[in-house]
């Protein structure tokens, strides 16, 4: 299984996860819905 690590809260999270969203032709994983909106509202923190 491949793991990835959250870039909001520095979670392993599984590329298997529902909580994704492509920023400048990446994609990105998150263990929640939480994390996914903050990376989207200010993604240049968390890159
Ligand atoms: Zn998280």
């Amino acid at each position: 299984m491949e793991e990835y690590i959250d870039p909001v809260c520095k979670m392993k999270v599984s590329k298997d996860t529902p909580y994704k969203t492509v920023y400048k032709g990446r994609v990105y994983y998150f263990c929640c819905e939480h994390c996914k909106e903050e990376f989207e509202k200010n993604p240049e923190k968390y890159i």
